[in-house]
Parts: C-alpha cells; sequence; structure tokens
C-alpha cells in the first residue's frame, strides 16, 4: 500500500492563528483512493523546520504532499527549501510567468516583480494548474526506480488547493495507486454513537478497512477495499451495512439529513412545515439550504412565547397551562398547528429546553419533545433527553426533526435515543456498565 506524509507550512498554523484544514481535506481525499496517510508535519516559515520537515517525510513516505509557502514574499520558503533539498536548480517557466503578467493585467493592476518568483521551479517539475489564483502548484518524481519518491507542492489558500489536488493531482495519484484495485463506500448515520457502530461493524466479516468521523451530531462510517473484486466486495459491504443499520443510514457519500429529506419529500410530492420553538426556525433554514425546496416546504411557523404558541398555532391554553410548554402534548398541537395554518401534508413541532437556564428537575436542560401530525394517521409525540451545550441541543433537535420526517417517510420505526445520545446497542451497555 502507498504510504503519504502531509506537510503543512506557515507561522500562522504553528502559532494557532489559523486552523489547518488542508491536511484534513487532503488526508481524507487520500484514504479514499487507499493511500496510508503515515504523518501531518506542520513547521513555521523558517528554512531549517522545512528542510527537516521535507527530509522527514521523505524518508517516512513514498507520496509527500506539502501547502503552504508557494507565495511571492520572502517567508514563502517551499520551493527553494525543495530544490536545495534535492539539489536541482530553479528553472524559469515563461508560460507560468506570463500567464501571472496576464492575471494582473487582467485586474489593471502593476505587478510586481517579486511575483514573478512563482514562475520558478525546481527543475523536473510538472506545474498543477492554480485556476483560481496567480500561483501555480507543481509535482516531481525523485529517486531511482527501487525508490522512487513522489513530491506534490500546492498553494496554502484552501479555496486554490482544493480544485488543484481534485482536479489534477488526485487523478494522477490514482494512477499511481492502482485506483482500480481500490474502492471505498461511506454511510452517513444519525441516531447511534460511534462505539455503538463500532460494536455493529466488528462483527461483518470481510477484507476491508473500516474508519469512523463524528461529525456532530452524525457519524459516517467508511470502508475501504482493495485488491481483487473491489465492486463485488464493497457490495457485499453495503448489503451487510444496510442489514445491521438499515434505519440509522439516511445516505451515501457526500450528502446531508436535509438534502436526503429534501429528495424523498420531492420524489413523494408530500409538502411539509415546521412549528419550532427552542430550534428558532433552525429545521426551516436547514432544510431550505436545500436548492429546490419550494416544491416541497410550505412554510414555518417561529413560535417561541406561548402566546404565539396559542394564537399560530392555536395551542390551547388550558395545554399549555396543564402540561408545560416543553411536552409532548403542545408538541403535537404545535404540529397539527402548524399543519393547518399552513396547509401541508405533513409538520412537525419542535419545543424543547436548550439552556443553559431554564431546566427544572422534572424537565432538565435538553429535555425536547417533537411531534408529527399527518394526514393519514393520529399525531405521533416523543420527548428526548439531549445532551450539551445550547447550540448542540438546537442542532441536534434540528437534526431529530429532519431525520422524523426521513423515517415517517420511509415507514421506518421512530427514533430511540439513548443516554447521552446513544443509539440502542450504546444504551444497553451503558446500562450494565458499573460506574
Ligand atoms: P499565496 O500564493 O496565496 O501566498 P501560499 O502558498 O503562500 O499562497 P500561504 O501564504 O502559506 O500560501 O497561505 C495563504 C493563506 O492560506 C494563509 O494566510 C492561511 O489563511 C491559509 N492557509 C495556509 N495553509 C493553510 C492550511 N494548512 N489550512 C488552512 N488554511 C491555510
Ligand atoms: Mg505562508
Amino acid at each position: 500500500m502507498i504510504q503519504a506524509a502531509i506537510i503543512s507550512t506557515g507561522d500562522e498554523l504553528t502559532t494557532g492563528r489559523t486552523t489547518d484544514t488542508n491536511a484534513g481535506f487532503i488526508a481524507d481525499r487520500l484514504l479514499g483512493l487507499g493511500i496510508d496517510v503515515v504523518a501531518v508535519l506542520t513547521v513555521g516559515d523558517r528554512p531549517e523546520r522545512l528542510r527537516w520537515a521535507w527530509s522527514e517525510a521523505l524518508r517516512l513516505a513514498e507520496v509527500v504532499i506539502a501547502t503552504g509557502g508557494l507565495g511571492p514574499t520572502a517567508d514563502d520558503l517551499t520551493t527553494e527549501t525543495v530544490a536545495a533539498l534535492l539539489g536541482r536548480p530553479l528553472v524559469h517557466d515563461a508560460a507560468v510567468a506570463e500567464r501571472i503578467r496576464e492575471l494582473f493585467r487582467l485586474f489593471n493592476r502593476p505587478m510586481p516583480e517579486n511575483n514573478l518568483k512563482q514562475a520558478a521551479f525546481p527543475e523536473g517539475a510538472v506545474i498543477v494548474p492554480n485556476p483560481l489564483g496567480t500561483a501555480p502548484g507543481y509535482r516531481m518524481e525523485v529517486g531511482s526506480a527501487e525508490d522512487r519518491r513522489h513530491l506534490v507542492v500546492l498553494p496554502g489558500v484552501p479555496r486554490e488547493m482544493k480544485p488543484m489536488l481534485t482536479e489534477t493531482v488526485l487523478p494522477w495519484l490514482a494512477e499511481l495507486a492502482g485506483a482500480a484495485r481500490v474502492g471505498h463506500r461511506t454511510f452517513q448515520t444519525f441516531g447511534i454513537s460511534e462505539s455503538g457502530l463500532d460494536e455493529v461493524i466488528a462483527g461483518i466479516p470481510g477484507e476491508g478497512r473500516w474508519s469512523f468521523r463524528a461529525n456532530f451530531p452524525e457519524v459516517s462510517v467508511r470502508v475501504v477495499v482493495r485488491g481483487d473484486d473491489v465492486e463485488r466486495r464493497l457490495e457485499a459491504f453495503g448489503r451487510e451495512v444496510y442489514a445491521r443499520l438499515g434505519q440509522y443510514i439516511y445516505g451515501e457519500g457526500d450528502t446531508s439529513m436535509e438534502r436526503v429529506v429534501g429528495a424523498l419529500l420531492a420524489a413523494r410530492g408530500v409538502t411539509v412545515a415546521f412549528a419550532e420553538s427552542c430550534t428558532g426556525g433552525l429545521v426551516s433554514h436547514r432544510l431550505t439550504n436545500v436548492p429546490g425546496s419550494s416544491a416541497y416546504y410550505r412554510g414555518g411557523v417561529n413560535a417561541y412565547a406561548n402566546a404565539v404558541k396559542e394564537a399560530l398555532l392555536g395551542v390551547p391554553s388550558a395545554l399549555l397551562e396543564a402540561e408545560g410548554a416543553v411536552s409532548e402534548a403542545v408538541a403535537g398541537a404545535m404540529a397539527e398547528g402548524a399543519r393547518r395554518a399552513l396547509g401541508s401534508d405533513l409538520a412537525v413541532g419542535v419545543t424543547g429546553i436548550a439552556g443553559p437556564d431554564g431546566g427544572t428537575a422534572e424537565k432538565p436542560v435538553g429535555t425536547v419533545c417533537f411531534g408529527l401530525a399527518a394526514a393519514d394517521r393520529p399525531t405521533v409525540t416523543r420527548r428526548y433527553q439531549l445532551w450539551g451545550n445550547r447550540e448542540w441541543v438546537k442542532l441536534l433537535a434540528s437534526q431529530i426533526a429532519l431525520d422524523w420526517v426521513r423515517r415517517h417517510l420511509l415507514a421506518l420505526p421512530l427514533l430511540e435515543i439513548g443516554p447521552r445520545g446513544a443509539g440502542p446497542a450504546e444504551a444497553k451497555r451503558e446500562s450494565v456498565a458499573p460506574s
């Protein structure tokens, strides 16, 4: 298996002023090609540290991908360092220089001479075009046939680096890695914890490399398969995963809960509305982030105050008084009221205590109630104990509301959430675990 190292350069990274998002992005794409990332090295803009990082990386890995330090200023040292380390002279590229001049002409700005520094490359470098900036990247092969090293140098600006990686570098690496013999699938899940997933996945037979990524409030599971019969084996893994985790998997690959819910609503020709209290419109916001949402989204009522729940959603004041605003009965009444007021096929009501204040012994912070009203069945309600700070409770509640729509449309069972938001497997284990 090919091993890679990633170098992130810049004082802004070592001082914590900028978070290194490049390394994660690159690592994720490499994993998708079945390339193993053995190290991520982060160094500031100092020649001796850059030299250290490059020598270590080249010692550790066959492929080295670096970002940053390609700019025109004196602290941009990557190219000089690489050339010196490899003992290669810098060669001026006339075509790149002309493009840089042209870009400056296009923006009607005089070009500082030091910009031409970006047109110098170590001898033997192959240019990686930069569609969105002045500094192109490059790649090089060094070493003998038995001890080959592949170097890739890209700019630090994420917006420029990403398309260069995706459009030019990855196809070339795929060939290098023998992509035909590597494949992967990523399953997006919600409602089951990482450890719960791990337990389930551990029982799946067959040769594949599984990895989990928690991105609150969801967890994605990826399997990478290499060798013969990649397609067939991925299909077999998919069958197993769906058989064991079906209801928790809302999609595959690059998607989101709101996109999946939007697509389902569109496909079924079902319209939806929301009555939101503690989420303050977040559910509506997320669903309307999906292009084309006008086909199924009727609208939402942000009923934060009790008076609004009564006036706009027709929640009876007696009910609010008897049960409290955060109750299953009120969540149900809110959903029914939204359906009536907004004329949708389906409506979800959300009411809860996001905190940090407002909790009681009976209804602690994180108590959130949901209701779903539909034409063809009695209103369903449920109370969950969510966790985390205010922002997390709101985000999680919005996710549950969307998942309720998904589950309703697919006739799946109601979401079960155990202690600290785990799925059923985790809930069981926690309840028997000694403290
Ligand atoms: P340029 O031609 O734009 O100068 P460069 O290759 O010199 O490109 P840097 O100057 O190192 O790139 O970085 C430019 C900006 O990109 C930095 O200010 C930083 O905000 C961002 N950046 C650099 N490296 C990273 C990284 N690893 N992760 C996220 N952002 C980064
Ligand atoms: Mg820099």
